[in-house]
């Protein structure tokens, strides 16, 4: 391997900044060429490439977002244009890619690595904590710094005012976010896409709070396939229970932010690893975390989605709250 390219892909995560760097300075110790593909699969087609030096990613450890930003690319579904892009890598000497992003993103390298025979390997960045064979995603734990400290206020307001507040929180279908949140804050209930809305059980809680004196309580919710299911449950619990709440979507200030020590430590473990993956022809991998360990893991492993949610978690999350 003497020049490598890397891009990031999807949403951005903070943290991939930091796994960036790792990826430059690794390869510059190695002797190998890193260049910075900007843009993800669009900028690739389009030919962003810029070839990085130590310097360039100085002073980018704390910054998150992605300097080379990211993109979403329809096109890159179409065999066509996968192998137009690896066209274009060979062109510039590019062997081996490096892809930072969700299982969208693995999706699109696993079939562009095998149908054009490149090595590919991968990084997960997303916020959500919700890719297969890893047991953690670059950016997981700012989102949740992000989001607790929000909820935080959100509590000041809504205890001097006596309220109910819906807080919902990012992650799609994920619910990691929804249930790490509502333990760190103390949530009085917390709604994910998995379990059926249980009103009842929700105006329960509220009356059995208010009835022991609570001042506020706070109902985290996990926004699903799609954003604002809050207002849903706000007027359901309006109109079944007389039960008045404010909704908060806190939305995507949970994506920026300077990454967490959690996320800077494991995205840069993952840029070397991902580096030293493809010097030893360890193809087709992706760093990813088991059992609290960066590791690598068969790319075949990580296409799918999966949702850590835990039963003992939403239940810890409640008795906590009584
Ligand atoms: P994420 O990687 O965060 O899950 P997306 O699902 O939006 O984000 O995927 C990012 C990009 O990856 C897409 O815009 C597309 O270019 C590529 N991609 C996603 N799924 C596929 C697929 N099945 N085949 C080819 N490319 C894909």
């Amino acid at each position: 391997m003497k020049k490598i390219g890397f891009l990031c892909s999807g949403g951005d995560s903070p943290g991939m900044n930091c796994a960036i760097r790792a990826i430059v300075r690794t390869a510059l110790y190695h002797n190998i060429k890193p260049v910075a593909i900007h843009q993800g699969y669009a900028g690739l087609l389009q030919g962003k490439f810029t070839p990085m030096d130590a310097s360039s990613v100085g002073n980018i450890i704390q910054r998150g977002g992605t300097i080379i930003q990211t993109s979403r690319c329809p096109e890159f579904h179409e065999k066509k244009t996968r192998k137009k892009a690896a066209e274009l890598l060979r062109k510039q000497k590019i062997e081996g890619l490096i892809v930072i992003g969700g299982d969208g993103s693995f999706n699109g390298a696993q079939l562009f690595s095998t149908e054009n025979n490149f090595p590919v390997i991968g990084i997960p960045g997303t916020i959500d904590n919700d890719i297969s064979s890893t047991e953690y995603t670059i950016g997981f734990d700012t989102a949740i710094q992000t989001a607790i400290e929000a909820v935080d206020r959100i509590r000041d307001t809504a205890s001097s005012h006596a309220r109910i507040f819906l807080v919902e929180v990012m992650g799609r279908n994920s619910s990691s976010i929804a249930m790490k949140v509502a333990v760190c804050t103390g949530a009085e209930n917390v709604i994910v896409p998995k379990i059926k809305v249980d009103y009842q059980e929700i105006a329960d809680g509220i009356n059995r709070g208010i009835s022991r004196g609570k001042t506020s309580s706070i109902i985290i919710v996990a926004e699903g396939e799609k954003e604002g299911r809050s207002y849903e449950i706000q007027k359901n619990l309006r109109e079944k229970f007389q039960l008045d709440s404010r909704v908060c979507i806190l939305g995507h200030v949970q994506r920026g932010g300077s990454p967490s020590a959690l996320d800077r430590y494991v995205a840069s473990h993952m840029g070397h690893i991902a580096v030293k993956a493809l010097i030893e022809k360890k193809f087709n991998t992706v760093a990813v975390v088991k059992n609290g360990k960066v590791t690598l893991a068969p790319l075949s492993e990580c296409l799918a989605k999966t949702d850590p949610f835990k039963e003992d978690h939403l239940l810890l999350a409640k008795i906590l709250s009584i």
